[in-house]
């Protein structure tokens, strides 16, 4: 790809200063509004630059962009793809790096993303915004402003967050445990079953319990192949068999993260069990995620999921449904043999599940 990059402090490596890639992808955070009132990508590497905030960053900031920023609903596993690369490229030259990317679909990248990076120990922070930055009332000065500063924030010479991260309307999370739950206040993020990294307020507080504790030992290693036969499937009361059969029956499909009810239950209809067996046979993975933001699948603890772990269903245990539809597209890339992915599945990989 063709990057734009702008450099607006000097990367001068005789200088003291922390240096911060900023990646701009897209997203509402650089959006304007069109002819016909709608809101479309724009050149973020004009807005940027009259932001005059950013020249008392006492730090180098360099910014990429994307050629042709997107909407984050057009994110594929491609711009995954490019967005690990440019990491694992300048990895050496940065402090930290803060990626600027839609609300849409930030928790799916910032999975894609704590799943490529292995051996990651420095800050990648995810930030965007609910309005755009050109708007009076925008949330993308405090997002932006923030994100750079815990991604060049240090203790000892050492970086204090050291994983892939999203950071929005105050609050810090793993991107791996983040989801958008909200479209129209800017508290657009939680994570439920993982608690905040740090909060914002006066003074960055960072939960020093939860944060990763990488040695940074190993050499970073780019992880960059995705196999996307896959779906996610949400159970509802009402499924019948002849759709779900046909579902199951789509040719080359590998791999479907069931969102099933509360604790990991399904139907006990008898055609739905031989439905799953037949599935498991013919090598698709079925890994089985809650319908609730909140709590875990747990296999037998009621009746209606006792046969689940017997006919080969993975438990994803409290994982995310981004974290395991990305997940499962990575270990399908790596492994091919169903019962590698199956036992991988299982392990966390990067602090996604317990
Ligand atoms: N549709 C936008 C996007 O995800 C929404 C946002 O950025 O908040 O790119």
């Amino acid at each position: 790809m063709n990057y734009k990059i702008v450099k607006l402090k000097t990367h001068d490596k005789s200088q003291k200063n922390r240096s911060v890639l900023l990646i701009y992808t897209g997203g509402t955070i650089g959006m304007i509004h069109d002819d016909a009132g709608s809101l479309v990508p724009f050149n973020f590497v004009k807005v940027i630059e009259s932001i005059p905030e950013l020249s008392k960053l006492e730090l180098n900031l360099t910014v990429i962009s994307f050629p042709k920023p997107i909407d984050s609903s057009d994110i594929n596993p491609n711009d995954w793809v490019s967005l690990g690369y440019i990491i694992y490229e300048n990895y050496d030259q940065y402090d930290g790096f803060v990626i600027l990317h839609g609300t849409d679909t930030m928790a799916y990248s910032a999975s894609a993303l704590s799943f490529m990076l292995e051996g990651l120990a420095k800050p990648v922070i995810f930030t965007g915004a609910q309005i755009p930055i050109g708007n009076l009332r925008s949330d993308a000065r405090e997002n932006l402003i923030t994100a750079i500063e815990i991604a060049s924030d240090q203790q000892n010479g050492i970086p204090i967050v050291k994983e892939v991260c999203i950071y929005f309307n105050f609050g810090l999370f793993r991107g791996n445990r983040a989801q958008k739950v909200r479209s129209s206040t800017f508290a657009a993020f939680e994570s439920q079953n993982y608690r905040m990294l740090a909060e914002s307020g006066i003074y960055i507080r960072y939960n020093e319990t939860s944060l990763a504790r990488p040695k940074g030992l190993t050499p970073l290693r780019l992880h960059q192949k995705f196999d996307n036969n896959v779906l996610i499937l949400k159970i509802f009361p009402g499924l019948t068999e002849r759709i779900f059969n046909s579902i199951m029956g789509i040719k080359n499909l590998r791999g479907v993260v069931m969102e099933t009810f509360g604790s990991g239950n399904v139907t006990s209809d008898h055609w739905f069990t031989e439905a799953l067996i037949a599935a498991d046979k013919k090598g698709i993975i079925i890994f089985n995620v809650s319908q609730c933001s909140g709590g875990e699948v747990i296999h037998g603890q009621y009746e209606t999921s006792k046969k689940l772990e017997e006919i080969g269903v993975v438990s994803g245990g409290n994982i995310t449904t981004e974290a395991a539809i990305t997940k499962l597209m990575l270990l399908l890339g790596r492994y091919d043999s169903h019962q590698n992915v199956k036992k991988n599945l299982t392990i966390p990989l990067n602090g996604e599940m317990d």
